[in-house]
């Protein structure tokens, strides 16, 4: 069940995506990330993300779609176009594009309230995703993906044919 994929593979598709080039890592857990360096103004805004490296984890399924659930209505519409690692790495983009211009302890305040906020497993996803970082990020995935379709497309299929050949491996 588990999907590996390549690290040169998603660096190739985050480029594209992004018109960047970040270091990708692979890790088998559930959760993927950005590492990232903020630049501050005095104020605590942040004016630019310095991408460090996008973290992908190694073992979703390609037609579970787990994160998708837990979107609203309209973004879930978008986003099953699409396979989660597609929508992940849009997500993770979408990070480093839509941080600037917001407060970062604001930003780290909502963080560590929902860490700190004791909730059953179901409730703390679905919460974590109405944090308004991972909100933002999750609408620029799929406004992305939405005004890129054809690309994005392209791009989920290189994936799936990576994903399909290495589980064909094993
Ligand atoms: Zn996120």
């Amino acid at each position: 069940m588990a999907y590996i994929g390549k690290k040169e593979t998603y660096a190739k598709i985050i480029e594209v995506i992004s018109g960047e080039k970040i270091p990708v890592k692979l890790r088998q857990s559930n959760v993927s990330s950005l590492r990232y360096e903020g630049k501050k103004n005095q104020n605590n805004v942040i004016t630019k993300v310095i991408p460090e490296c996008i973290t992908m984890t190694a073992n979703t399924d390609l037609n579970k779609r787990t994160i998708f659930q837990f979107l609203t209505k309209e973004q879930q519409a978008i986003a099953i176009k699409v396979s989660e690692q597609l929508f992940t790495i849009c997500h993770e983009i979408g990070h480093m594009m839509t941080l600037p211009g917001h407060n970062y302890s604001e930003i780290e305040a909502e963080y560590s309230l929902h860490h700190n906020t004791p909730m059953f497993m179901d409730q703390k996803q679905k919460h974590y995703r109405t944090i308004k970082a991972e909100a933002m990020a999750d609408q620029w995935a799929c406004d992305w993906i939405e005004s890129h379709l054809e690309l994005a497309l392209a791009l989920d299929q290189q994936i799936i044919k990576m994903c399909k050949f290495q589980n064909a491996l094993k």
